[in-house]
């Protein structure tokens, strides 16, 4: 796996050498509901606005959802300035060393945490993420897909393949990941140009037989709530506000969806209301 990247690995640039231990922890957690394409620019940017935890703790909030743009799910932009703000006050303004310190701050899961040691600090860590799950069930367990949560059998598989070699496990966790994002997809895994094909893959040998839980349905996005916060939050990113009676443009047919969405976002803190007006904070 680790010849596979050194040849096959794409060069992206959160992975250069000499990028910071706060960069890389960015880009991870940009990269958790978002596709590499998407971030690239926005983490470049980012980076060039606010290179350090410091700088990210001083933006106004309003201009920190603003270049977050269209990566979805912007509470992590509001979880990561608050991330910024916990290292400055509780670190130094160093990003921490350890999975329990790491773990402590704003908007950093397990996942996160195991990355960031990994990706940024070196160490071994047990980066359990969803291409590295898919791969290891499949060419361990013989599974198409992984368990729906991920379970103890999982977690106890990924500690095992790890390598036991710091500098090995980081090179390992990577190849493995990218070996789960470029060829052992969730759709179409490319098994003739997988190296772990003729290195007795469980579910290739097996003739890939389909997963119990293949029925599972992909999560519609068209008419959803998420859909329309995204929507609301387009607006004000572009004009700053809006008028409540506004934004019900953008779904006459139903006005109470409408409120909603706009409800729930002054909830999370990403937008206020002052009057009849919607607000970036
Ligand atoms: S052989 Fe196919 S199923 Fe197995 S790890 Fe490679 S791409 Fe995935």
């Amino acid at each position: 796996m680790i010849d596979w990247f050194s040849v096959q690995g794409r060069d992206l640039p959160w992975r250069r050498p000499g990028t910071s231990p706060w960069a890389i922890l960015v880009s991870e957690v940009m990269l958790q509901q978002t596709p590499v394409v998407r971030v690239l620019p926005r983490w470049v940017d980012w980076m060039e606005q606010w290179p350090t935890p410091a700088d990210l703790a001083d933006a106004p909030t309003a201009e920190v959802l603003r270049r977050w743009d269209r990566l979805g799910y912007p509470r992590r932009a509001l979880r990561l300035q608050e991330c910024a703000r916990a290292i400055v006050r509780e670190h130094g303004g160093a990003v921490p060393r350890g999975l329990e310190s790491l773990h402590s701050l704003p908007g950093i899961g397990e996942y996160t945490a195991a990355a960031v040691t990994a990706f940024a600090h070196h160490g071994r860590a047990v980066v359990a993420d969803t291409n590295i799950r898919r791969v290891l069930a499949r060419s361990v367990r013989g599974r198409a897909l992984p368990d729906p949560s991920y379970s103890a059998a999982e977690r106890a598989l990924a500690t095992r393949s790890l390598p036991a070699e710091p500098k090995r496990s980081v090179a390992w966790n990577q190849a493995v990941m990218e070996l789960g994002a470029l060829v052992c997809t969730a759709r179409s895994p490319q098994c003739e140009r997988c190296p772990l094909a003729e290195a007795g893959c469980a579910w290739y040998a097996a003739g890939m037989p389909p997963s119990v839980q293949d029925g599972r349905r992909p999560q519609r996005f068209e008419g959803t709530d998420r859909q329309m916060r995204g929507k609301i939050m387009a607006v004000l990113r572009r004009d700053g506000e809006a008028a409540s009676a506004d934004l019900l443009a953008l779904d006459p047919s139903d006005p109470a969806r409408v409120e909603r969405c706009t409800a729930s976002l002054v909830q999370d803190g990403l937008a206020a209301r002052i009057g009849e007006q919607l607000r970036l904070p």
